[in-house]
Order: C-alpha cells, then structure tokens, then sequence
C-alpha cells in the first residue's frame, strides 16, 4: 500500500527536501495536497510532476495563475485561508507541516484535531501554541513527528528509553555564521550575510534565526513541548561542525547522541518513513575525513535571543506567541533593510517587557489574536528604529 501524504508549505527548503526523498521513493507514496503561499507557477509544476490531488495557494490573488496552470491536468486548485485548513483535514496518511511561521498554524492544528501523523518542521506554531497544540494531540490521539534535526534527533535517542529516566537534554547549535564574530562585528552585517548559513542550506526566514540564535531559542521552546521533561532538564552546547544533532543523558548517566550529515533530508526520511527506515542518497558521516567534533557554552551577552527564549518559555502565558510574533516582524524587517542585525533581538525584547495582552490564551483563537496585536506592537517599534534613523542622518 501506498502512503498517501500531503506537503504544507511543499514550495520552500523543508517541502523541496520532503518532495525530493519522494521522488526517489514513487512507489512507496501518493501525494495528496500540496501547498504553497504566493509560488503559483512553482506549486503547479509540482502538483503535475507528483500527480497530487489538489494544489493550495494561501495567497487568493495567486489563484487564477494557479488555475490557469493546472488547466486540463485534472488537479484540483484551491486557494485562500479556509483552503488550507479544508486540505489539511483530507484524508491521508501522513501530513508535512513546512509553512515558516505562525501563518502555518492553522492548517497544522487543523490536521492534528483530525487526529493525523503530523511531521512538525513548522516550529513557529507550536511555540506559539504549545500548551494548545500539545492539548490537541493528546485529545485527537494524533502522532507528532519531530523534523527540526535537533528534536528528530532527540525523538530518535528516545526511542527505546523512558522520558522519566532522562537526565538532561542537550540541544546542540551550530552558532550559526556569526559565532566568533563581537558585537562591533555583528552590528553592521548585512541580510546577505546573515542568510550565508556555514552547515545548512535553509529558507531565508531560519537562517536569520539561527545567525541570531533565535532558532535554538525557538527550539528550547519546542523541545520543552515536545519533551516533557522540565525546562532546567535541557541546555544548549554549541558544535559549530553540526555532526551530532542532539544528545539525551539517562540517569545511568548513558549519553545518546543522533549524528548524521548537515542534510535536512535525513530527518525528513526518518519522519516519512518512520517507524520503519528508507534509503536516502545522502552524504553518509565520514568522522576520519570531519576529524575533529567541538564543543562552547553559547553566548549569552552577544545572544541574547537564548535568555529571551528561556525566559518566555518561564513565564509561560501569552509570552511565547508575543515573542516568536515580534522575532517574525523584526526579521522580515531587518531582511528588507528596514533595521540592523543587533534590532531583531533588541525588538524582541522591548515587545516580551512592552506589549501586555489583556487575557491569557485558554483557545487558538486568542492566540491569533495575541499574535496580531504583538505584530501590530513590534511594527510600531520597527517605525519608531527607522524615525531616529532617518533623524540621525538627517542631523549628521
Ligand atoms: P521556506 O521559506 O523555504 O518555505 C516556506 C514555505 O511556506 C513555502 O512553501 C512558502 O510558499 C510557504 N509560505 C510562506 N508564507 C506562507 C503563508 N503566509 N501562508 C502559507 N504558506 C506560506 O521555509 P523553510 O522550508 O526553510 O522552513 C519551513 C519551516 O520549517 C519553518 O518553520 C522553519 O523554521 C522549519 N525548519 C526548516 C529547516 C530548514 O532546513 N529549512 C530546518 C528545520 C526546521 P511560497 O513558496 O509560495 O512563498
């Protein structure tokens, strides 16, 4: 039997690599939907080379080139939000859900409600919503797949082990391009060089994170859900060579780590197969030829997104919907030019000690609620960095 699957977000780098390994797998899967925001051209072609059932745009004003390029094919086009979730209710045996951002949150609810198999890369949503999101799993009975390398390689560690016997979770991080750089240095970097990640090759939005180090703070967040282990049970290392993906201490004090190549594709094989294995064409680990694995505490002065994310996580309540809402505005600033590399964090956090939501989030709804006037908050400061810009140029 084929496995029938849909690809939220099948345009961008985790969809690509998801659709990669099924190409190389045809006659082990079906694809159902595949989704993208804008990409008409990109998700038509997909659509045709798979032979989905249905192809989304988010975006309706997409929606006519979308039609239009899947005239005479038989494939369904659909568009807009409502789309999305109607598409992640279909029925089928396993779900990517790779949208970046907290836009992916209701399509990804919507198919775990539906009580599916759910590869989570789309980490924003369950940051914002984790206690929610976690809720909704329990409730639907559906099964959370871990895609980020570091929570599949954590999720793999414990297979086999019990999660009261766990000691300690050490999330690993590369340190991303500017590791070594000083603040000075780190000041006046571009988006270009921010988006050039040393180990991975990722979308535009994850790389920014991990050039800030919000992604491990985002991923503290995550794993803190997904692991319920207690907050002071994981720490961050940082491994600039990214070989080992994550590590899980027992209380024997036996450490078990994942390694594998900086390839996302090796988790996203160990997700669509799982609980079985496929063959991937990956690069396989050549330790003798990488020689030599190390290891630093993360930096905490120059990153300060770490502290911002353990403490969010801390407070609990609106704290973490109000920060990943803040980091996305501010890094879709800082991308289109708009503020310097050191204001995405220093954004993050006038937003977490600035912006108070009247009520704590007890439904999804008041979480969209809190992440739309947390953007609301964050762009206003955006305006506010970009006035005394202009007026430091104009009196200089
Ligand atoms: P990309 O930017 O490469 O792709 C994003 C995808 O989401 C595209 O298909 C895009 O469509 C779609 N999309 C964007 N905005 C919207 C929207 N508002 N509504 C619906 N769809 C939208 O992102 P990545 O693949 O890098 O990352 C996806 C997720 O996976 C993120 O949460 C990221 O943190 C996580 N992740 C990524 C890893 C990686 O290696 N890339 C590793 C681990 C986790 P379109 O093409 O039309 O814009």
């Amino acid at each position: 039997m084929k496995r029938s699957v849909s690809i939220f977000g099948a345009t961008g780098s985790v969809g690509l690599s998801t659709l990669d390994l099924i190409r190389q797998h045809r006659s082990d899967y079906r694809v159902v939907a595949l989704t993208a925001n804008g990409n008409a051209a990109a998700i038509a072609q997909l659509a045709r080379e798979f032979d989905a059932e249905l192809a989304v745009v988010a975006d309706e004003t997409a929606y006519a080139d979308l039609k239009d390029a899947l005239a005479g094919t038989g494939i369904e086009a659909a568009a807009g939000a409502e789309a999305l979730v109607e598409a992640a209710r279909r029925d089928v045996d396993w779900t990517m859900a790779s949208i970046v951002g907290c836009a992916g949150l209701p399509s990804t609810m919507a198919a775990i409600e539906a009580g599916k198999t759910v590869a989570l890369a789309n980490k924003e949503a369950l940051v914002s919503a984790g206690a929610l999101m976690m809720a909704a799993v329990r409730r639907s009975g559906a099964a959370l797949l871990p895609v980020d390398s570091e929570h599949n390689a954590i999720f793999q560690c414990l297979s086999g082990g019990k999660i009261d016997q766990v000691r300690k979770i050490t999330l690993t991080a590369s340190g991303g391009p500017f590791r070594s750089f000083s603040l000075e240095e780190m000041r006046g970097v571009t988006p270009a060089q921010a988006v050039a990640h040393p180990n991975w090759d990722m979308g535009a939005k994850i790389s920014i994170d991990s050039a800030t180090m919000m992604n491990k703070g985002l991923e503290l967040i995550e794993a803190y859900h997904l692991f319920p282990v207690g907050l002071d049970k994981i720490d961050i290392l940082v491994h600039p060579q990214s070989v080992i993906h994550s590590m899980v201490e027992y209380v024997d004090c036996s450490t078990l780590a994942q390694l594998g190549s900086p390839d996302m594709r090796i988790p996203i094989a160990s997700a669509l197969a799982w609980p079985e294995r496929i063959a991937t064409s990956c690069k396989p680990l050549d330790l003798a030829n990488i020689g030599q694995l190390t290891f630093e505490q993360p930096d905490i002065a120059r990153f300060p997104a770490l502290r911002l994310a353990r403490a969010a996580i801390s407070e609990g309540g609106a704290k973490p919907a109000i920060m990943n809402a803040a980091n996305e505005v501010a890094v879709a600033a800082f991308l289109n030019g708009q503020i310097g590399f050191l204001d995405i964090a220093a954004l993050v956090e006038d937003a977490l000690c600035g912006y108070a939501p009247n009520n704590l989030p007890t439904c999804i709804d008041d979480l969209f609620s809190i992440d739309a006037a947390a953007r609301v908050y964050a762009q206003a400061l955006i305006q506010k960095v970009t006035e005394c810009q202009w007026n430091r140029q104009i009196s200089s």
